[in-house]
């Protein structure tokens, strides 16, 4: 999903550290971006500080929900493997590490990354 099909309420609420990681690792957490932050405490009513904290689990969580079902799926093109998640080149996001829906053969062994 690119970004400009995405629902705004979504769009710019994720910082990407802009770091690198090897193909394949798991995933480092994210980090809120200040309109997140914002729309937690809009909602939420907690002080500035407890909101940054808040925002972050919030996404984190979400991620975990997501990558728990991620699994290798083929478009209605026969593009893929793609990550039914993320949609990027399944394995190479690492939401494999993360997820519940795999069988023992599907799982990416640690230390195959190139
Ligand atoms: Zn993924």
């Amino acid at each position: 999903m690119s970004a400009e099909q995405m629902n705004p309420e979504f769009t710019a609420i994720i910082i990407n550290d802009g770091g690198t990681r090897p193909v394949m690792s798991k995933p480092k957490p994210f980090k809120a971006t200040k309109k997140f932050i914002q729309h937690v405490q809009d909602n939420l009513a907690i002080p500035d500080d407890t909101a940054v904290e808040a925002a972050d689990w919030i996404l984190n969580l979400m991620e975990r929900y997501g990558a728990n079902s991620a699994q290798p799926v083929f478009d209605m093109e026969g593009n893929g493997p793609r990550c039914s998640w993320c949609f990027m080149i399944w394995p190479l996001c690492g939401h494999h590490h993360m997820s519940s829906n795999l069988g023992a053969d599907d799982e990416a062994e640690d230390g195959e990354a190139a």
